[in-house]
């Protein structure tokens, strides 16, 4: 379901995974090796801090880009995979057991001879009730079908929490239904768009045509999905007009969706998810669904079968034979990312494997890996790193009282999660068995849609994550107003308990400020401290705010990723006032330390200067050309260098640390300088 979270970074790679305590880990703290000494740090700080590691780290083939978060996917990925392997060597698992139904996905994923053999059968139902429908109804009816267990065409639906009575569960519909990352690129008219375009309608001809399709009929099929997707993109608001929760909220009677959108039958829908018909519903972007009624009305049924079949296709082709995941591979990985190889067997289906069952391969990592200390020291750094905050909010100059007063009260009312979910989820209703890698998919994915699905109108369970304990990540939700920490991400290089505190504080210390920020950013303040999109900020707190963000904006737009991309600056504004404001809260919670006290050098750097490169070590990473442009259409994160050198030009500390001099590059002029939190 589409979330609202803010995350702490986007990889190519939906799922990763990871292993518990790194204890041969051999960068300890920040390696000095890293270190390009070529480089001047007043010139480009990430240059300086990690352009050695750059130099000496190429992407490996597999990879679209290759940093921090990658390196620690893939030594996860190792110990998970010998926990896969000995789950699906143990043939006596009991029948329902959490080992069995780990072990036979697993196991249905690595058995390519069945999955060679099978081709595309099992998706041949799909198919043929596809090819069978004869009445709008029963489109709308395999629809909801093909919502349960592959794909999401049209749109999304699903339990969401109410963005305005956050204490319950309410039906979202969201815009949806692209087989392109972004809806620009079914309108732009850059040349890499229509490059995307042309290479988009190759590659649909191709699947369209592995399903025995004959040319002339291909090439009508995918100007047809073509055609379709267009509408929708140009029905759908823009990644940044997706910021504002305001515009995308809007709760309405069943009447009222039905008034909106006559000629998509919602009582089909709803029945064929097997749900009653829910009271109210939270159209997020009402004018994208008055679109689908539309085209559903306008198009003959004879027109949705390319679109359906195709998005079949494009969900269910890594689960079916080497065919259709090699077709999949050259379009998403080699051309949209610039991967040269395709990953190995074994790491697609544990990725493929932690989205469906990914809360049971979490409880089993859990109980082999994350010891219990890593738990409360992070949760001692969380604890400081609210105080300065707090600190930080009663001395803001920009700020009324009455704006500080709900700040704090909405600071106070962070909830903290560390590690993993207290409750998990239970699995027990689906079945999985060695027989069929599409099938047990499937059914992980039906069974993972009704238990959302069964939350409509119900209270929200605060105990619930959005992201598994394996994941490499972190992310604030502000419905929910919660900071999460899984597992994963404490570990080296964001955390390490060996390390002094100027490295734990200049990397998870800011990760976990940036995450708190997120509360407070563009989107986060729009929220109050129960999680409702309500507006508690006096009108000329608000203003000021805008001015500063405004700042952080212009700056960022000025950096050039490659060739002629610009950084988005009103795309990333948030993930950049949040780096901003993780740093400098990071950075007040350091000063107490007693390592900031001592001053004392540790490899020649000074505790002030391994704070700033423990922050940029974070970010090391080279990318492919490909997957820079395509994350700076679509991510709402700045590319790596301009994490580090964007917000730590407009910090005086850091100035001071490295000797920046104003004129510098990494110095802001005075009256360009922004600090918000
Ligand atoms: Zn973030």
């Amino acid at each position: 379901m589409k979330s609202h979270i803010s995350l702490l970074f986007l990889m190519f790679l939906p799922i990763l995974v990871f292993a518990g305590s790194n204890s041969k880990d051999p960068s300890r703290g920040f390696d000095p090796d890293n270190i390009d000494s070529a480089a001047n740090p007043a010139k480009d700080f990430y240059q300086f801090a990690v352009g050695n590691w750059l130099k000496n780290n190429p992407i490996p083939d597999e990879w679209s880009s290759w940093g921090s978060f990658e390196a620690l996917y893939e030594s996860n990925s190792k110990v998970v995979k010998e926990i896969l392997e000995s789950s699906a060597a143990n043939i006596n698992a009991p029948k329902g057991s959490n080992i069995q139904k780990v072990g036979d996905y697993y196991y249905s994923g690595m058995d390519t001879i069945k999955i060679e053999k099978d081709g595309y059968a099992p998706i041949n139902s799909f198919l043929k009730k596809i090819a069978d429908i004869k009445t709008k109804d029963e489109l709308i009816s395999e629809t909801a079908q093909i919502h349960l267990k592959v794909e999401h065409p049209f749109f999304w639906f699903g339990a969401s929490v109410d963005g305005k009575n956050s204490t319950m569960m309410i039906a979202q519909l969201s815009q949806g239904g692209l087989g392109l990352p972004d809806r620009d690129y079914y309108t732009n008219d850059d040349s890499r768009s229509k490059e995307i375009r042309e290479k988009y309608i190759q590659y649909m001809q191709n699947m369209f045509r592995l399903i025995g399709k004959d040319e002339a009929t291909a090439k009508t099929y995918a100007a047809k999905v073509m055609e379709i997707e267009t509408r929708l993109a140009k029905a759908s608001l823009t990644n940044v007009e997706l910021r504002d929760p305001v515009r995308n909220y809007n709760k309405m009677s069943f009447d009222s969706l039905k008034t909106i959108a006559p000629d998509f039958n919602w009582a089909v829908y709803f029945k064929g998810l097997g749900i009653k018909t829910p009271p109210e519903f939270d159209v997020n972007q009402p004018g994208f669904i008055k679109e689908v009624s539309r085209m559903v009305k306008d198009l003959p049924v004879k027109d949705w079968k390319p679109y359906l079949t195709w998005c079949v296709l494009r969900g269910s082709a890594p689960y079916l034979s080497s065919a259709f995941v090699n077709e999949a591979f050259n379009f998403n990985g080699k051309f949209l990312n610039g991967s040269k190889v395709l990953r190995p067997r074994w790491k697609r289906v544990m990725g493929a494997e932690d989205n469906a069952l990914g809360e049971l391969v979490g409880q089993l990592y859990i109980e082999k890996t994350f010891p219990p200390a890593a738990k409360e020291r992070a949760r001692n750094i969380v604890g400081n790193l609210l105080v300065s905050l707090k600190e930080r909010i009663n001395k803001l100059e920009w700020m009324g009282e009455d704006t500080k007063k709900a700040a704090l009260v909405k600071l106070a009312a962070f909830t903290v999660k560390i590690g993993y979910p207290d409750k998990w989820i239970d699995f027990s209703g689906v079945n999985i068995s060695r027989d069929s890698y599409f099938e047990n998919d499937a059914n992980a994915s039906e069974f993972l849609a009704k238990e959302n699905l069964a939350k409509i109108g119900k209270l929200v369970d605060k105990t619930e994550w959005e992201m598994h304990p394996q994941t490499v990540n972190a992310y604030y939700e502000p419905v929910r107003n919660e900071i999460v920490f899984p597992a994963a991400i404490l570990q080296p290089p964001f955390f390490n308990v060996d390390a002094d505190d100027a490295v734990n504080y200049g990397a998870m210390g800011v990760v976990i400020g940036h995450e708190i920020t997120h509360g407070f950013d563009d989107q986060g303040r729009q929220y109050d401290a129960q999680g409702n999109i309500k507006d508690w900020w006096t009108e000329n707190d608000s203003k000021q705010f805008d001015e500063r963000a405004k700042t952080i904006i212009d700056q960022f737009n000025n950096y050039v990723a490659i060739d002629t991309f610009h950084v988005n600056g009103e795309l990333t504004q948030g993930e950049n006032i949040a780096d901003l404001g993780g740093l400098n809260v990071s950075f007040d919670a350091f000063k107490k330390t007693d390592e900031f006290k001592s001053g004392e050098k540790i490899n020649g750097f000074t505790p002030v200067q391994r704070f700033f490169l423990g922050w940029a070590q974070v970010w090391r990473e080279n990318d492919r050309d490909e997957s820079l442009k395509l994350l700076i259409k679509s991510d709402p994160h700045s590319p790596n260098k301009f994490r580090v050198n964007g917000p730590l030009s407009n910090i005086p500390e850091f100035w001071d640390a490295f000797n920046i001099r104003q004129g510098d590059p990494m110095r802001r002029a005075d009256k360009d300088l922004v600090k918000i939190w």
